[in-house]
């Protein structure tokens, strides 16, 4: 007996809609997409109760003739892609031919269409209810598409029900919405929900050229969500596709320990990655600030994801994440995009370069924001005398750094200034080249500035780089800054931590050993194995770093030297402390770098108190010591070291504004 069959078209149809039509989301995101691959200058989404009564996508781009339309239905008809090598360079949204006659099989659906270049003014209407077509007809139209969708889902009450609230699917289709719209800002959008306007945005007009495209993002960006203190990212870097690079310890962070391998064909293509990230002390709790695009296809990649939070390093807290819109240009034959139903997920060829090039192009943007050099020399004075100063503490020195021009001596009175060559960037071992100002006190001779990091007029500017004087302390711990822009508040002991921190790094690169200060009354620490066996593995970066720890026993360890600025009042917490920053850190500490990084940040912790008191010139000089670091924004744990609040703020607090 004879079992098999084919299946009929609309049963097909049915079962493809199960995998590209999940909710109302997804027959937006296939309706827009044909609606951006056909040129459009203009989108108009309406929707109906979350999608589910109504989905309705308009355009004016090049639409189509009679017989495409009736073609357009057919499953497995597309005039993106032709033949299967084509699938290795998809330059457009769609390629699979799948989505209309899907969406046609499980909702009324209604399509007109009418094209561009020709001059009659008749369009071609088709109605198609549950997949069959119910009626063709001649329609007078505007140039351009419209496809709507009416009860979704009307034959398949079993999907239906899985449908969320009105809400939910409202938001997931807004969202994708966002993407779209700033994944195109050269195409206006208007969104309609429930006969309410939500958006209209603008077209807005972009050159050819990344910084050009970069403004234009941001001005779209700022539509959608607001203002954002964002940092433009334009970095672009020949992409290794030889296959000589081995995969160093370095993938441990990732999910896979080794790049993929296959053939590209071309030996070298570049990747060009540009966009808008969060500057210092940017941050979210959740992933949900985080924009990615793979040539203009919105995307999830945890990779990439990783990346961001590698370039951030120890501008972030722990827990937060990154915001970012971050575009990824990359060769189309070095990623595939046909490895998931609704294209959401991509896979690259060389995944491993292409994170480590994201990571680097953030790094590079974050480092060089502090290290401008078109700057007004930043003036430092002491307007009032800080409230401290009759109370020195003597106790306290604030830290040479080794590698810097003489401190400039506070001049209390008389405005000091400060070249802003004078504002070294300490390495940090990052292996990117970071722009090294020359020690030399010349006056602001413009250093090349790496090609990531040309500021736009409108990316704020660094607050360091901004003349700043102090007026005072309160509670022992926070220093009150003014500049010409408002209030600046100083954490002073987030500001000494990422300082100490930054030193010690310079320290492990140039392998000079750290200043070790012998205590008086050496102590042990026991501690359970587990924790030994840990401990044991650091103990040479730790004593590089001044931390004179050594065994004393299996379980048994001896403290015996700390760096001078170090003061622990308890050892055996010091010592589990370090173990436990080094714990948390995970498989990260398997990177070198990070191991000595979590080390570095431990001990910093434990620099110096918050409330120990600064007198002016001490708070002066840890002013400049900042200034003079690579990330001077956030302490090493990604904590704030200054807040600013400027006057429009003010104002607005105050209720002067609006
Ligand atoms: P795909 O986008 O994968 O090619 P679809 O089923 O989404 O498959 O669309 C089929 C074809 O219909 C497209 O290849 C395109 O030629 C045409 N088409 C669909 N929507 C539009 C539109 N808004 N404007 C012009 N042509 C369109
Ligand atoms: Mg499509």
């Amino acid at each position: 007996m004879n079992r098999i069959k084919l299946l009929s078209e609309q049963v097909a149809n049915q079962i493809a809609a199960g995998e590209v039509v999940e909710r109302p989301a997804s027959v937006v995101k296939e309706l827009v997409e044909n609606s951006l691959d056909a040129g459009p200058k203009k989108i108009t989404v309406e929707i109906g109760a979350g999608g589910r009564s109504l989905v309705r996508v308009t355009d004016d781009g090049f639409g189509m003739s009679r017989d495409d339309a009736l073609l357009c239905l057919e499953r497995h008809a597309t005039s993106k892609i032709q033949r299967a090598e084509d699938l290795a360079s998809i330059a457009t949204l769609g390629f699979r031919g799948e989505a209309l006659p899907s969406i046609a099989s499980v909702s009324k659906f209604v399509l007109t269409t009418r094209e561009r270049e020709n001059s009659s003014p008749e369009g071609t209407q088709i109605i198609v209810n549950g997949g069959t077509i119910a009626e063709v007809k001649a329609a007078g139209s505007a140039p351009g598409t419209s496809v709507e969708v009416r009860q979704l889902f009307y034959n398949l009450p079993a999907r239906r029900k899985f449908l969320r609230t009105e809400e939910t699917e409202a938001a997931h289709i807004q969202h994708y919405l966002t993407l779209a719209a700033l994944a195109f800002p050269e195409v206006a959008f208007t969104f309609v929900k429930d006969g309410r306007n939500v958006w209209q945005l603008p077209a807005v007009k972009s050159g050819a050229a990344t910084s050009s495209r970069i403004e234009a993002l941001r001005e779209r960006l700022r539509a959608l969500l607001g203002d954002e203190k964002l940092l433009s990212v334009n970095f672009s870097a020949s992409l290794e596709v030889d296959g000589s690079h081995s995969a160093p310890d370095e993938t441990d962070i990732f999910e896979k320990a080794s790049p993929e391998k296959s053939e590209v064909a071309n030996p070298k293509s570049e990747i060009k990655v540009w966009g808008l990230i969060g500057s210092p002390g940017v941050s979210r709790a959740t992933r949900d600030g985080q924009f990615v695009f793979v040539n203009r296809r919105p995307v999830e990649n945890r990779g990439i994801n990783y990346a961001l939070i590698e370039g951030y390093h120890t501008l972030l807290m722990k827990g937060r994440s990154p915001v970012c819109c971050l575009f990824l240009e990359i060769d189309p034959a070095a990623v595939d995009v046909n490895i998931h139903p609704a294209k959401r997920e991509v896979k690259f060829h060389r995944e491993f370069e292409v994170r480590k090039l994201v990571a680097q192009a953030v790094k590079e943007t974050l480092l060089t924001f502090h290290s401008e050099p078109e700057k007004p020399k930043p003036i430092f004075t002491t307007k009032t005398q800080s409230s401290q100063s009759e109370n020195p503490a003597p106790e306290f020195s604030a830290p040479a750094l080794p590698n810097f021009p003489e401190k400039l001596k506070p001049l209390p009175e008389t405005p000091a200034q400060i070249s802003p060559a004078s504002q070294t960037p300490l390495k940090m071992g990052f292996s990117s080249p970071t722009p090294t100002a020359t020690e030399s006190k010349m006056p602001s001779a413009p250093e090349p500035v790496p090609q990531s990091a040309i500021r736009n007029p409108q990316s704020p500017t660094p607050l360091l780089n901004v003349p700043l004087r102090l007026v005072g302390v309160i509670g022992k711990l926070y220093v009150l800054l003014e500049s010409d822009r408002g209030l600046v508040l100083l954490d002073q002991h987030a500001a000494h931590e990422r300082i100490l921190f930054e030193q010690m790094m310079t320290r492990i690169e140039s392998n000079t050993a750290a200043p070790a200060q012998k205590l008086l009354l050496p102590e042990t620490v026991e501690l359970p194995p587990r924790d030994a066996q840990f401990l044991r593995e650091q103990l040479v970066v730790l004593t590089k770093l001044g931390v004179g720890l050594s065994e004393f026993g299996e379980r048994t360890f001896l403290l015996d030297a700390l760096p001078p600025f170090v003061k622990v009042p308890d050892t055996r917490r010091f010592v589990f402390d370090l173990v436990d920053e080094l714990r948390a850190a995970g498989r990260e500490v398997n990177l070198a770098r990070l191991g000595e990084h979590t080390v570095a940040k431990t001990v910093c912790r434990h620099a110096v108190k918050a409330n120990d008191p600064l007198g002016g010139a001490e708070l002066e000089n840890l002013v400049e010591d900042l200034r003079r670091c690579a990330m001077p924004y956030t302490c090493p744990h990604g904590r704030p070291t200054l807040i600013e609040m400027n006057y429009r703020e003010l104002e607005k607090k105050f209720g002067r504004t609006q």
